[in-house]
């Protein structure tokens, strides 16, 4: 038995994206259907649909920022009914088994957790993502929207927020600490919004300043623009105790790791398609820090949601209908975003269907 929804799929990475039927199952055992409400565009999306992390599994439909209602829920639900305002990040699915599982690393499964697209799902077919009217999850890689956010402005959370959330709570950054946040798109908003309101001092590091009002708005001291001085990285040498570094693009690493002060530490959540080396010097002399970061567990997707609830942080959004997506796609590689497009869902309704292609 399944459900047939409407959902934003390409077949290919130069097709544009197109209004497909696909099938959701019914719940069954702790499966939650989720009526979707607002669909974030996270630069992993574009990534992934354009072939940079490897082929992926097309026709796909990605998203992985994804609020709504819960509209059924299978007979072992214990943790939501129907109308519960809820949201999905980046994970449909782990063993629940394993140590990090246990721990409620989820995102760090050792024996390999089921992303919400691109990935094979435990009956072999492959996950849709977000970009869709519904979605059914098992309810522990469900999450509840605090009542004080809008779901447009909350589904962004479920990846930018909680990817740059776990990182600041992992490294304890507050009060009395120097941060920048490096590369001021969809997470390094929510960076700002997130450290500024731990108490920290925030910096962002952005190419130029055309963004500086937007950071200044967000929490932050000032925008520092490495575009527009020679010796960018002499000029603040020294100077932060921790960077979230949300670059989407290779950067020059051991540049940045000298903007921290002895022992600082940098964590890297923007994932360019190629690696980089990684400096060593620029780690040894000065003891630094340099760690990686990937979204966060589902107990702690929880306590972030919280916490923006509580401070009032959601996303700064450009809403889009289901036609602006592959237009969006173009200006968020450009840089050109403020801060997160957010598919509205309900644009899918006089959408028309065309037949998917063959993969
Ligand atoms: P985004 O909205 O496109 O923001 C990325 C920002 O990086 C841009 O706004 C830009 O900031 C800066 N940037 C882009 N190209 C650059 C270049 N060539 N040189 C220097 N700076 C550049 O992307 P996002 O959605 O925030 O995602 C950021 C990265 O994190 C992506 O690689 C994404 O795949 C990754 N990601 C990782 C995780 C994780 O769990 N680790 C989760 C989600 C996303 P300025 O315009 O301010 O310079
Ligand atoms: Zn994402």
């Amino acid at each position: 038995m399944s459900i047939t929804v409407k959902a934003l799929q390409k077949t290919g990475p130069d097709q544009p994206f197109k209004v497909v039927a696909i099938e959701r199952r019914e719940p069954q055992g702790t499966d939650v259907l989720i009526d979707i409400k607002a669909a974030g565009v996270c630069h992993s999306d574009i990534h992934t649909i354009r072939n940079e992390w490897g082929p992926a599994k097309f026709p796909l439909a990605v998203g992985h920022e994804i609020a709504g209602v819960v509209e059924a829920v299978g007979p072992d639900v214990t943790k939501y009914k129907v109308g519960d305002r809820v949201g999905v990040g980046c994970l449909v699915g782990s063993c629940g088994e394993c140590e990090q599982c246990n721990k409620g690393f989820e995102n760090n499964c050792l024996n390999g957790a089921i992303g919400t697209y691109n990935a094979i799902d435990e009956d072999g077919t492959v996950t849709q993502g977000g970009y869709s009217q519904k979605v059914t999850v098992r309810e522990r890689f469900v999450c509840r929207i605090p009542d004080s956010l809008d779901f447009d402005v909350a589904a962004p959370l479920l990846c930018a927020g909680i990817t740059t959330y776990s990182p600041l709570a992992t490294w304890e950054v507050g009060e009395g600490q120097k941060v920048a946040v490096a590369g001021l798109g969809g997470l390094g908003h929510m960076g700002v919004q997130i450290a500024a309101a731990k108490g920290a001092e925030v910096s962002v590091i952005s190419r130029s300043r055309k963004k500086e009002e937007d950071a200044l708005t967000l929490g932050a001291k000032e925008l520092l623009a490495t575009g527009e001085d020679e010796n960018f990285f002499e000029t603040h040498k020294g100077t932060f105790d921790f960077i979230l570094n949300t670059i989407s693009a290779e950067f020059d690493l051991p540049s940045f790791m000298d903007l921290l002060k002895p022992g600082g530490k940098m964590v890297l959540v923007g994932l360019p398609p190629e690696g980089m080396p990684i400096p060593t010097r620029a780690l040894t002399g000065g003891r630094k820090v340099l760690a990686g970061s990937n979204i966060g567990g589902l107990p702690e997707t929880q306590e972030m949601l919280d916490f923006c609830g509580e401070h009032n942080l959601g996303a700064k959004i450009e809403v889009i209908g289901v036609n602006d997506v592959d237009a969006a796609y173009e200006r968020v590689v450009k840089g050109d975003v403020h801060f997160r497009f957010v598919i509205d869902t309900a644009t899918f309704e006089d959408a028309e269907v065309t037949e998917a292609e063959a993969a």
